[in-house]
């Protein structure tokens, strides 16, 4: 037989899927399991959003929505990032996609040719890779230091620049690392733009989850380097619509009428009934206020514990409902994930899924009840 895509079949798996899909699986076995794997919120979607939804079913609003999105939903979203993020755009720069998985994947595919790099930097969420590879990318991975609490240093990324590179994937708040973009790495990012005209793509997803007052720096409100980025954004974290997949993303309007070409022949558009539910998140601050204050008290329990623990090691998240967490042990991080689920029956993420090779590192996510906390402290309290 002829061979498959090999982009594609040579691909590896989710780490974060995979840890999901084991705690399921555990469960269904009636094994009980303390699960802190996958990144999903752990509460229920606004009531507002459901209602929305069940309206626009009965109303019979089943049927395609052709375009980039229903309008008055990317003019909310349009208004919302000019408002809140300082993006200045129109509805008309806006797609709204299938989660922002898929407005990641559409915006790599869209930029990237066969050959060129990508630079990713790490720890980074455990997608990106794949899908550079997947378009025929090469990823070059540029490895922020630790010690330095993963801040952004010029050098750094200019070391793997090369004339084939031609974009920058960055994510803040950061999954694993739960690091926001502050505005001096953001001015960072904007010379070197400047200087190379690569293209960066800021998924900015867990953009409502930041602690502390704090807010992370939105790269596309640079006014000078404004069309070289594309931002990606979504209702998945910050509404708690993990399952609805919608997200969407905002980019010059030479790109998104780039990207809208892949879009309309691999998606058409989004459920309807799903779109009209979306434009409810905008009246939802309350609520999504509400949740992250919950995530911050997690957050703080969590700190304030693991901080006895005196072999292990951790920076204070300043967003995300993740700890990314360091051990001191003679181990690597898949045989001290593995060690955690033989031995307590702890489900985390290894940390070589995220590009940190050196070290035994693993992500553990705070998106779950108080009660699973203490259990987890208790049992790496009761470890070594
Ligand atoms: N983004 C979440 C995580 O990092 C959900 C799973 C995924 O799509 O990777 O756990």
């Amino acid at each position: 037989m002829k061979t498959l895509n090999t982009y594609i079949t040579e691909l590896k798996g989710s780490a974060s899927i995979h840890s999901m899909q084991k705690a399921q699986k555990m469960r269904e076995e009636g094994i009980e399991v303390i699960d802190l794997a996958g990144g999903e919120p752990d509460f229920d979607t606004p009531k507002r959003i459901r209602e929305a939804a069940k309206k626009a079913l009965d109303a019979g609003h089943t049927h395609y929505t052709v375009g980039k999105g229903i309008l008055p939903l990317r003019k909310k979203i349009a208004e919302k990032e000019q408002m809140e993020n300082g993006i200045l755009c129109t509805p008309d720069q806006v797609i709204v996609t299938p989660g922002g998985k898929y407005g990641i994947y559409m915006a790599i595919a869209s930029v990237v040719n066969p050959g060129d790099e990508v630079l990713i930097l790490a720890p980074y969420w455990v997608s990106y890779e794949p899908m550079v590879r997947a378009c025929g990318g090469i990823p070059v991975i540029v490895s922020l230091k630790e010690r330095e609490n993963y801040k952004i240093e010029k050098q750094c990324i200019y070391d793997k620049i090369s004339d084939k590179t031609k974009l920058l994937i960055i994510n803040y708040p950061n999954n694993p690392t739960g690091r926001i973009l502050h505005r001096e790495e953001a001015e960072i990012l904007k010379e070197i733009i400047l200087e190379t005209g690569i293209y960066v793509v800021s998924d900015e997803i867990y953009e409502k989850i930041v602690f502390d007052g704090e807010k992370s720096f939105c790269l596309a409100s640079i006014e000078e380097i404004k069309d070289y980025v594309i931002t990606v954004n979504g209702f998945s974290k910050c509404a708690a619509m993990t399952g609805w997949r919608i997200g969407y993303t905002i980019a010059s309007q030479a790109i998104t009428d780039v990207m809208y070409k892949l879009f309309v022949h691999s998606i058409t558009g989004i459920s309807t009934f799903i779109q009209e539910a979306a434009v409810e998140v905008f009246s939802c601050s309350n609520e999504i206020e509400t949740m992250c204050k919950i995530y911050e008290e997690r957050r703080d329990y969590l700190v304030e514990e693991i901080s006895k623990i005196p072999w292990i090691s951790i920076q204070k998240p300043e967003g995300t409902f993740y700890l990314w967490l360091k051990a001191e042990v003679e181990m690597n991080s898949v045989e001290f994930s593995e060690y955690l689920l033989e031995q307590r029956h702890m489900i985390v993420v290894p940390g070589n899924a995220y590009g940190e090779e050196e070290g035994c590192y693993v992500r553990i996510c705070f998106a779950c009840e108080k009660e699973r906390l203490i259990k987890a402290i208790e049992c790496l309290k009761s470890l070594f």
